[in-house]
């Protein structure tokens, strides 16, 4: 019976309290946990489809909230880009990340860090600044740096976005617009501001062999980006037959599954070496 008036009142508003609690709960144990520092980030290849040669590794957050599931990544940076965390967050993520590329730099063929950086961050006028002084502490060659925006944080504040953008080119820092296709893709800026990468969403990519769609906007991106002097690379490539037809169109840089899922940092020098690089 006590059951069942629980259910009854567990109403809109109750379970409305209830998630923010949860929230609250779950920024505390984060807080917890940089200093602790048990967050990890895995690092997925990004790699030369034509030549097999690794290009790059992007760091993917990873966190465990104590005594349960692993908390899915975009939805504790979502969690995490609608509080006070995100600057500290943030200044952690690079501060570990950055020191254990600087431990490996020498050893990975010359190959570069990607790191996912929220549109928020851009607001902050300080972040180029910190981030720079990040990579040289950790005697980090900025041009191995890219940072991974989506398109979203350009073209909410543009003004604001060439100001950065500019401060990042000054430092040698590079930029890739990452989910290339999956907002209201503006080709505009692609001309406007100084980037080097394009990723096209996983969403063109997974379906790639059936979609005659996607496989001509590769194309055309594969056109474009060599006439800019862009970078494009492929995600969600989880098929050898996506691999084999998005090399064909001269897209060469790809990321999935299919090549390497996310790794612990403990696993890169291993995986390099078993590849025989
Ligand atoms: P994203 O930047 O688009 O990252 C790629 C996501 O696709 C990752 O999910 C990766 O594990 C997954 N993935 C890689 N290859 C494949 C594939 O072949 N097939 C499929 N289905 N998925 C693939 P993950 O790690 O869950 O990250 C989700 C999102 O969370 C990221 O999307 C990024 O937007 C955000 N994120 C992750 N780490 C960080 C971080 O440290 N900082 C910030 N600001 N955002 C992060
Ligand atoms: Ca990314
Ligand atoms: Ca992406
Ligand atoms: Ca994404």
């Amino acid at each position: 019976k006590r059951g069942i008036d629980k259910l009854v009142l567990a109403n809109d508003s109750t379970i409305r309290r209830m998630k923010s609690l949860d929230r609250k709960g779950m920024l505390e144990d984060l807080e917890r946990a940089m200093a602790r520092d048990s967050i990890d980030w895995h690092w997925q290849p990004k790699v030369d489809m034509s030549s097999g040669r690794v290009l790059g590794f992007e760091v993917l957050v990873r966190w465990r909230h104590p005594g349960d599931q692993p908390v899915p990544a975009d939805q504790l940076i979502d969690t995490i880009e609608q509080s006070p965390l995100l600057e500290p967050f943030t200044t952690h993520c690079l501060n570990k990340v950055l020191g254990q590329f600087a431990r490996i730099q020498d050893r990975i063929d010359g190959a570069s860090i990607s790191i996912n950086i929220s549109a928020r961050m851009l607001e902050r006028s300080n972040f180029v600044d910190n981030l720079h002084e990040v990579i040289a502490r950790h005697h980090v060659d900025p041009e191995r740096v890219t940072l991974e925006l989506t398109e979203t944080a350009l073209i909410a504040n543009p003004a604001q976005a060439q100001r950065v953008i500019e401060r990042l080119r000054e430092r040698g820092i590079r930029l890739s617009i990452d989910d290339f296709g999956s907002g209201f893709t503006s080709f505009g800026y692609l001309r406007e501001f100084a980037i080097s990468e394009i990723k096209i969403d996983r969403s063109f990519i997974t379906r790639f062999t059936e979609s005659r769609f996607d496989q001509s906007l590769v194309n055309s991106l594969v056109v474009l980006c060599e006439s800019l002097g862009i970078g494009l690379v492929a995600e969600g490539v989880e098929t050898p037959e996506v691999q084999q037809m998005l090399t064909s169109l001269g897209c060469n840089a790809g990321q999935g599954y299919g090549i390497c899922r996310p790794m612990p940092y403990e696993d890169v020098l291993g995986w390099m070496a078993q590849r025989g690089g």
